[in-house]
């Protein structure tokens, strides 16, 4: 591996315009890592593209010597498939280009875009992007894994809103993925994940929103069951303006969190509101007498710090361990596995996320993209 690390080396050399860093050498340590520190993994070359010209490069090389190649935008592959032991990653974190169109409502992303400078550029213009709820999250991963977020019941999935692909495939050509070009690779992005090619640019819809009202409350030991089987039954029918998530934890011993709590298994939801406030209301009732009446709050909050709240709970580095899956319906055993896990959680880093799905994302017919149904 090390022998065909040198010869794409030794071929970039002259025309990278980019970084191409190796073991041992200025820059590379700090590159290295990723977000999950779970993953610490050892390339033999990491290509720090600046442009298009460089990622074709970086491939065809790649291509030529058969080196084992990962594709980073923002890192935060929980399983760490952006980056490998002995091979060249292809590192897009110098390509993060944002173009808003306002009057369209289109943005065009490069490949190496995180969620925030997406959510920055759009909010300028009063516009958004449906995305994920952390934004140091890399936007390449996100949207072609599908893309869940605050906003996906309201907008649909990432996937759901985006118009065009610009890609570059294994043998260094630029193709380009939409309705009328390349279906069935459109298909296949949307929701796909990696390895279909390097997405270089992504046009993206963009909607109207500014800010939501967030909703937070804390729901003690005793009322878990009943709060998560009212959950999943008013859910399935609720207004698409409605985001209600749940997470099953360990309330934290802070002055804010009523003292019985402290320390305590707790059910803590956030839930969004995103069409006009005085229509929302009503809907937060029921789920206020299930609440500690001292932990909850309710406030219209600006999108850019809806987006970036989460941001300090998941920082890089740490040693990260997650499972996920999708229910399509949360029958009583399972509520029932999940109120006896909360009861013997072992941490107050460890916790079970619920996020209810389906609204505008459930719209879209199951042969228009390839997130599995
Ligand atoms: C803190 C945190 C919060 C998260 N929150 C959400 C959330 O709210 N909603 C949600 O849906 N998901 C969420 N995720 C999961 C996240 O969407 C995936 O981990 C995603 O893969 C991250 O994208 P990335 O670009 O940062 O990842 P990377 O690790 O850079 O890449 C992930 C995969 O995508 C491929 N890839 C990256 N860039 C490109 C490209 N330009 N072209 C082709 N392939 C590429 C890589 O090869 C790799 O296989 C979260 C993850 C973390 C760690």
């Amino acid at each position: 591996m090390v022998e065909a690390s040198e010869e794409v080396y030794s071929s970039l050399r002259r025309r990278f315009k980019g970084d191409l860093l190796l073991p041992g050498k200025s820059g590379y340590e700090d590159a290295r890592g990723i977000w999950n520190g779970m993953v610490a993994r050892t390339p033999s070359l990491i290509a720090r593209c600046a442009d298009v010209n460089d990622v074709k490069n970086a491939i065809r090389a790649a291509s030529e010597t058969g080196i084992l190649t990962a594709v980073r935008c923002g890192g935060h592959s929980l399983a760490g498939f952006s980056t490998c032991d002995g091979g060249l990653v292809i590192d897009l974190t110098k390509m993060r280009n944002v173009t808003v169109d306002a009057e369209a409502r289109r943005a065009r992303i490069a490949g190496g875009c995180l969620l925030g400078s997406i959510d920055t550029a759009t909010q300028k213009a009063g516009l958004v992007f449906p995305s994920g709820v952390v934004s140091h999250t890399g936007a390449s991963g996100l949207i072609l894994g599908g893309g869940t977020g605050w906003l996906t019941r309201r907008f649909g999935l990432s996937c759901d809103n985006v118009a065009g692909f610009t890609l570059v495939v294994a043998d260094g050509s630029v193709v380009r993925a939409n309705a009328r070009e390349n279906p069935d690779l459109f298909w296949a992005l949307r929701g796909g994940g990696g390895n279909f090619g390097v997405v270089t640019e992504f046009e993206l819809k963009l909607h109207p929103l500014s800010s939501v009202v967030l909703a937070e409350g804390l729901t003690p030991e005793a009322d878990i069951r009943r709060l998560l089987e009212y959950w999943r039954d008013f859910m399935a029918e609720a207004p698409h303006d409605l985001k209600w998530n749940i997470d099953l934890r360990l309330a934290p011993h802070t002055k804010k969190i009523p003292v019985q709590l402290r320390g305590r298994p707790v059910a803590s939801s956030s839930l969004i509101w995103t069409g006009d406030p005085e229509a929302g209301h009503p809907f937060l009732e029921r789920w206020l007498t299930m609440c500690h009446p001292d932990s909850v709050s309710c406030r219209t909050v600006p999108f850019l710090s809806l987006q970036t709240m989460a941001d300090d709970a998941f920082p890089h580095g740490r040693r990260y361990y997650t499972k996920s899956g999708y229910f399509t319906y949360l029958d009583d055993g399972s509520i029932d596995r999940m109120v006896e896990a909360v009861a013997s959680i072992p941490s107050s880093e460890t916790q079970i996320e619920l996020a209810y799905l389906g609204g505008a994302a459930g719209r879209i017919a199951a042969a228009f993209t390839s997130v599995p149904t």
